[in-house]
């Protein structure tokens, strides 16, 4: 049975990219369906943008750049920039809505993702004219200044999983350096972004400053990347296609700040307060259904405390239920039926090779027959060189395992490609520094687990997480470049 979708769900953005101001067609005037994750039917169409597109909404933010939000002050900018932080916000239940149907996230998260793309807007407003240069001593009769200067127009391509929240900080922090952006959201997760181009536009950014292509990865996305007017690069998405987007721009020396996966741990020592983790423990692995980069998707337990905390967590995962966005359970669906289906053979695997199911949730019977729906997992006594130990499985399983002492915790927490965010619980002082020093990761929590952190927090990974920083003051260094000026004077 279908559950009923709120009238305010039914999209209104036409199949048109946002280019220079304007909804405009596709120019080879091919659309795309867009898939309900939660009952698999298609409910509305995007453009199927092309490198035409992408030309003529790279041209639009130069004209930009080089025109009316070149020349608006830094104050203007964030000006601008909080109207559309407050639009956001105002529209926050709409666009709810419509990313709780796009993407099949439970409705609470999608209102906290708009509440945080606004935030995000917000945060950003208030930097635009706070990001300084500095002057340099140096001998006598020299005066050396730095002043940061924009790229010009940046290329943000995001991904599906958190299209408000991702699209927040990346072209948040863009515009607020002074770029105008071309924006390449993910195909299967399109719609807030093309709404919330449509408030920017009412909330007075300039024509051609925000422009957004939909379409495929590897043409829209691909021709992005390439493409010799984009003078920055900031993608989020999977290490495979990170590594082809980092090509395409080293081809031209373009910068590129790649956001790709994670394989998070969370560490437990005996000392734990464990009531206080296990909650934490579980939202890390079940928010969004697990698609998430900085999901805690693996469980490392101090021998003496691993059993009772698996008995207490067991108990959680048996209590947890799936169902459609609407539902607003403790899981949505999978973004589409390939990645229920990449998830369900993880699984397959970790059970052909003797692995143990420690407990699993439930799909409630009232999910629609054609959703996209996994329930969540907790695998016990994982092998460390297992897939679902080191591969990002991107759905709502967790791999638990027990470690001996610090240096073993250490030794499996970097133990995969990854490094993005981990987890430490531990009531131990001297220890939580030493784990957070030892951890090869972008973030480190201390008793507490922020599955990605607050806007004003820099993230980003090391290792096949990617590198550069986003949000917080530290993304607005990346898309900016450091001019150094050399005055002589005697
Ligand atoms: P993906 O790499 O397939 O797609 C991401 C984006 O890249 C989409 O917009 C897609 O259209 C585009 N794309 C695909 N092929 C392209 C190409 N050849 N050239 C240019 N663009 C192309 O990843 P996904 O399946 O959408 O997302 C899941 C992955 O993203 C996971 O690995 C996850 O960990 C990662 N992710 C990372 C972060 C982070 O901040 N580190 C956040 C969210 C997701």
């Amino acid at each position: 049975m279908n559950a009923p979708l709120p009238s305010a769900a039914i999209v209104a953005t036409p199949p048109e990219h946002f280019v220079g101001g304007r909804f405009v067609p596709p120019s080879g005037g091919a659309t795309l369906p867009v898939i309900d994750p939660s009952d698999g039917q298609p409910f509305a169409g995007i453009a199927r943008g092309n490198a035409v597109d992408v030309d003529t909404a790279v041209r639009a933010a130069r004209a930009a750049f080089d025109g009316a939000w070149g020349r608006t002050s830094p104050a203007d900018k964030g000006r601008a920039l909080a109207r559309l932080a407050q639009a956001i916000a105002a529209r926050a239940e709409e666009l709810a809505l419509v990313e709780a149907r796009d993407c099949g996230k439970p409705l609470r998260q999608a209102r906290a993702d708009a509440a945080a793309c606004a935030r995000y807007f917000e945060f950003y407003a208030g930097a635009c004219d706070k990001l300084h240069g500095e002057t340099i001593p140096y001998p006598e009769g020299y005066t050396v200044l730095t002043w940061r200067e924009p790229h010009g127009v940046t290329g943000h391509v995001i991904p599906w999983n958190y299209p408000m929240q991702i699209f927040g900080r990346s072209v948040g922090a863009a515009l607020a350096a002074g770029n105008a952006c071309v924006v390449k959201p993910a195909e299967d997760a399109c719609l807030s972004l093309l709404r919330i181009a449509q408030l920017a536009h009412e909330a007075g950014l300039p024509a051609g400053a925000l422009n957004i292509v939909t379409g495929l990865g590897p043409e829209a996305g691909a021709a992005l990347a390439a493409h010799p007017g984009i003078a920055h690069l900031s993608f989020t998405g999977s290490p495979v296609t990170g590594s082809a987007v980092a090509r395409a721009c080293a081809d031209r020396h373009c910068p590129v700040t790649l956001e790709l996966g994670g394989k998070g741990p969370q560490v437990v020592f005996a000392d734990a307060d464990v009531d206080a983790a296990l909650p934490a423990i579980v939202n890390a692995i079940v928010q969004n259904a697990g698609q998430t980069c900085s999901a805690g998707s693996r469980l490392l337990v101090e021998r003496a405390l691993y059993e009772p905390l698996l008995a207490r967590l067991a108990e959680r995962f048996a209590a947890l239920r799936a169902g459609s966005a609407f539902a607003d359970l403790d899981c949505g669906p999978l973004i589409r039926a390939s990645q229920r289906d990449r998830v369900q053979g993880f699984l397959a695997s970790a059970r052909a090779d003797g692995i143990a199911v420690a407990a699993q949730g439930r799909i409630v019977d009232e999910a629609p027959a054609g959703g996209f729906y996994v329930a969540p997992t907790l695998l016990r006594d994982v092998p460390a060189a297992h897939r679902v130990a080191c591969e990002e499985v991107f759905g709502p399983v967790l791999a638990a395992m027990p470690f001996d002492d610090e240096t073993d915790a250490i030794r499996l927490a970097n133990g995969t490609d990854f490094g993005l965010v981990a987890g430490v619980w531990t009531r131990d002082g001297a220890r939580q520094l030493r784990m957070a020093r030892a951890l090869a990761s972008g973030q480190v929590f201390v008793n507490n687990y922020g599955a990605g952190g607050g806007v004003e927090l820099p993230f980003g990974g090391v290792r096949h997480s990617g590198h550069g920083r986003e949000k917080g003051f530290e993304a607005l260094y990346g898309f900016t470049a450091l001019k150094t000026v050399v005055l002589q004077h005697g």
